[in-house]
């Protein structure tokens, strides 16, 4: 099979630089609002940071694959002389919980790495991260061709409709949302 080149681009998280200043949260949802910077909500953050302020411990987590169904991790880890679950340090968006759902849609966000265009230099979260607590890095590796395409956010969010409501509903509610925007232009 075909090999081809890829970007990937990763944050690493320096766990001992982060203040939970939430700043990350604040831009993340800024970003991604529409229109762009229109308002800023956590709840709508691709990004959030798991606070344990006695302790000051902060975990930032960005929300990464949606998943259908809950998996059977229980796994513990214990931190600062603390127990944490692996939910709470899972980036996975699943069933289980509500972190990294639209809040209004109940929709999974995922972190794309703030693609735009024109790109940007580093995602958001970097650039307003004062305490340099997220680093962005680029690599370059080979994939093969077939490997490389990954689903949309559109894909990945009319799959959970679909997954939700079953596709005839799905179908049908486009229909209705054609003629309704049909009647009105
Ligand atoms: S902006 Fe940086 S320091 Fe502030 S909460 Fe996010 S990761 Fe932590
Ligand atoms: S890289 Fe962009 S989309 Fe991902 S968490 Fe940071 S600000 Fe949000």
């Amino acid at each position: 099979m075909a090999k081809k080149k890829k970007i990937i681009k990763t944050i690493k998280v320096d766990l001992d630089k982060c203040t939970g200043c939430l700043a990350c949260e604040v831009i993340c949802s800024a970003f991604h609002s529409t229109p762009k910077y229109s308002s800023t909500n956590p709840d709508r953050s691709r990004i959030r940071v798991l606070r344990d302020e006695l302790r000051g411990i902060y975990f930032p987590i960005r929300a990464g694959a949606y998943v259908k169904a809950e998996c059977a991790g229980r796994a513990a880890y214990i931190i600062g002389g603390r127990d944490y679950g692996e939910c709470n340090l899972c980036n996975t968006v699943c069933p289980s919980r509500d972190l990294f759902k639209e809040p209004d849609s109940g929709l999974p966000l995922r972190c794309d790495m703030c693609e735009s265009e024109p790109p940007l230099e580093k995602p958001m979260c970097v650039q307003w991260c004062e305490p340099e607590a997220l680093i962005y890095e680029e690599r370059e590796e080979e994939v093969e061709e077939e490997e490389e395409r990954e689903m949309d956010e559109l894909e990945v969010g009319i799959e959970f409709l679909v997954d939700k409501y079953g596709l005839d509903k799905v179908k049908e509610a486009l229909t209705k949302v054609e003629i309704a925007r049909r009647g009105g232009s």
